[in-house]
C-alpha cells in the first residue's frame, strides 16, 4: 500500500488543510482530493473541524446553535474541539503514515475569531499552538471566493449561527485569509474559488502531487 511506503523517518506524513469562507467549495474539493488519493493507492484520512471526534461534533453542534456567545467562549470551544481532534485523530493518523486532509484548521480560528470578531491575533495563535500541540499543516489550500459568490451557493433554508452572520463578517474573514497567505507563501496555495470544480481540482492535485514527491 502506497500509504506505508518507506520514508525518511524525519519526514512525517503530510497534513493538508482546506480553508475559505463558508460556500467557498472546501468540502467539494476535499472529497475530490480524497477520492483521487484513494484511486492512486493511498489511504488518506478525511476529517473536519470543528468536529472529527464525538466530543468535537458535540462542540460543533453548540457552536452552530447558540447565538450571541462571547467571542472568547467561541474561541475556547473551537480550541477544545481541536485539542481532542489532534490528540485522538489527526496525530495518530499521521503517526501511521496516513495523509490527513482536514476541512478547516487553525487558520479558520485566526480568520473568524481574529480578523472576523477582533480577538487578539497573537493570543489566538498561542491558543492554536497549544490546542494543536504545535502541529502545523504541511499545506493550507485557500479557496478564495467573493462573499457574494459564496452566499449565492448557500441553501438559505438551513443556515447556522455562522452562516447567519452578516456579509461583513465573512468579508473580514476572507481578508484575514488573504493576509495569512501573503505572510506565508510557502505553506499556502491560494486558488480562485470561482473557477470550475474541475479546474480547482486539477490545481489542487498538481500541488499535492509535488508535496507527496517531496518537492513542495
Ligand atoms: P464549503 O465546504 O466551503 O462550505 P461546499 O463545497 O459545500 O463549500 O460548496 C458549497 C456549494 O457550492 C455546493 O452546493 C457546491 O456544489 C457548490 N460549489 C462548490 N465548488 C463550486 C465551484 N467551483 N463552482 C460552483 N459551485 C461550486
Amino acid at each position: 500500500c502506497a500509504c506505508y511506503r518507506s520514508r525518511d523517518t524525519s519526514d512525517m506524513a503530510p497534513l493538508v488543510v482546506f480553508e475559505g469562507i463558508d460556500g467557498s467549495g472546501k468540502s467539494t474539493q476535499i472529497q475530490i482530493l480524497h477520492d483521487t488519493l484513494v484511486q492512486k493507492g493511498y489511504n488518506p484520512l478525511l476529517t473536519r473541524e470543528p468536529g472529527g471526534t464525538p466530543l468535537g461534533e458535540t462542540v460543533a453542534h453548540w457552536l452552530k446553535t447558540y447565538p450571541n456567545r462571547s467571542p472568547l467562549a467561541e474561541l475556547f470551544l473551537f480550541a477544545a474541539a481541536r485539542a481532542e481532534h489532534v490528540a485522538q485523530v489527526i496525530q495518530p493518523a499521521l503517526d501511521q503514515g496516513r495523509i490527513v486532509l482536514c476541512d478547516r484548521f487553525t487558520a479558520s480560528t485566526l480568520a473568524h475569531q481574529g480578523y472576523g470578531r477582533g480577538l487578539d491575533l497573537e493570543m489566538i495563535a498561542q491558543v492554536n499552538r497549544h490546542a494543536a500541540q504545535g502541529l502545523q499543516p504541511s499545506l493550507t489550500i485557500f479557496l478564495d471566493v467573493p462573499v457574494a459568490t459564496a452566499d449565492s451557493r448557500k441553501d438559505t433554508d438551513s443556515l447556522d449561527v455562522f452562516e447567519r452572520e452578516g456579509s461583513e463578517f465573512r468579508q473580514k474573514a476572507r481578508q484575514g485569509y488573504s493576509a495569512m497567505a501573503a505572510d506565508d507563501h510557502g505553506g499556502w496555495l491560494v486558488i480562485d474559488g470561482s473557477l470550475s470544480k474541475e479546474s480547482i481540482a486539477r490545481i489542487v492535485w498538481e500541488r499535492v502531487q509535488s508535496l507527496l514527491a517531496g518537492a513542495s
